[in-house]
């Protein structure tokens, strides 16, 4: 059982965050912004796939122009992604975003941050104080040297000096994020942050990599903060295409019995027994299951010596034979099809279980 950590409550657009409620899988953009029909068609694909939350970087002024003309064709908070530039930060608020990412400490002295505090008031926006550990300021450096699992100290440091930063101005409406690329950093830095703040905390671990190794860093930092009840929000960064970022997401939360979304596959590695292609099969069925979004159990298992009872919890399964798929459904064999017709044939059946789910 995983009892969260209480934190503050903040809302960005109709999306709540932090104080108990669900945790929400965000992801970014990797279009250009100015490009606003291939940003908008990404944000679509991802709106999909079940993003709730989408940042996009915001590098120039045209960039926040374009903010109103994404913002009126999702459905899903907007959110703005601003280095160095405070007037970037106060375009992108008057344009639409719904929230920002800065790093206080970075936007040009007190005046350009009293600036940027004030649009973020008049406009209602949270900031997320958004520290890695690549950009931590050189005298933090010098005092904590640079972060790691043992001492994160110059990651929360700057963060809190940000957030402090944000406090003065009597701004409260704030995330933190602390990202770092190595997976025990973030767990220990997020961890002690933990402890230190009760603002709702944006978890991630940055530069994260390619498909496997990002999933497997990430899942293994936020997996483990998650189960301590630490974490709030969070994106998966991965060089792939965010629609993956989500997917991944998703997964890691039914992993931890966190939150559920959709179809659940569960299929055998194949061994000695195996008689079918049951690679291809599981492929298809998985790209099938994608399309859907009733959370059924759906087992694709190689034989049928173990596979309906090793997948007896599933609403429904393939289990391979010779030549032959055996349907079943909650572990009890439903009918016998041939290897050819198996894939539309099981689909149908995919398809006519998610209309009762639809029914209710
Ligand atoms: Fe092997 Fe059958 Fe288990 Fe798949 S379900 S791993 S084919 S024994």
């Amino acid at each position: 059982m995983i009892i969260r950590k209480k934190t503050r409550t903040i809302q960005i657009g109709s999306v709540r965050i932090g104080g108990g409620h669900p945790i929400t899988v965000q992801s970014m953009t990797n279009t250009m912004t100015t490009d606003t029909e291939a940003t908008v068609r990404q944000i679509h694909q991802l709106e999909r796939a079940g993003c709730e939350i989408i940042r996009v970087a915001v590098p120039d002024m045209d960039a926040a122009r374009a903010l109103v003309r994404i913002r009126e064709q999702i459905t899903i908070p907007l959110l703005a992604d601003i280095h160095f530039d405070a007037r970037l930060a106060i375009a992108a608020m008057e344009h639409g975003a719904q929230g920002i990412r800065i790093n206080p400490g970075n936007l040009g002295g007190a005046d350009q941050l009293a600036r940027v505090v004030a649009a973020a008031k008049h406009h209602a926006t949270p900031i997320r104080v958004g520290v890695n550990s690549g950009s931590i300021e050189k005298h933090l450096l010098a005092r904590y040297g640079y972060p790691t699992p043992d001492r994160p100290d110059a990651l929360i440091e700057s963060a809190l000096t940000n957030v402090r930063l944000l406090e003065k101005q009597g701004f409260y409406d704030i995330k933190i994020s602390i990202k770092s690329s190595d997976t025990l950093t973030t767990i220990s830095g997020y961890r002690q942050l933990s402890a230190m703040t009760d603002y709702p905390l944006h978890l991630g671990v940055t530069e994260a990599g390619g498909l496997i190794p990002g999933t497997v860093k990430s899942s293994v930092a936020l997996g483990i903060l998650l189960a301590e009840g630490i974490g709030d929000t969070f994106r998966i960064s991965l060089t792939r295409d965010p629609v993956e970022e989500i997917r991944v997401g998703f997964e890691l939360l039914r992993s931890l019995r966190i939150r559920e979304r959709g179809p659940e596959l569960i299929s055998c590695p194949t061994c000695g027994r195996t008689r079918i292609d049951l690679f291809s099969l599981a492929e298809t069925v998985e790209r099938h299951l994608q399309t859907l979004q009733s959370p059924l159990k759906v087992a694709v298992m190689g034989c049928v010596v173990n596979g309906p009872g090793e997948a007896r919890e599933a609403d429904i399964g393939i289990a391979g034979g010779r030549g032959v798929g055996i349907i079943f459904k909650k572990g009890t064999v439903y009918k016998t099809v041939p290897e050819a017709e198996l894939v539309p044939v099981f689909i149908e059946e995919l398809n006519k279980l998610e209309a009762e789910r639809q029914k209710g």
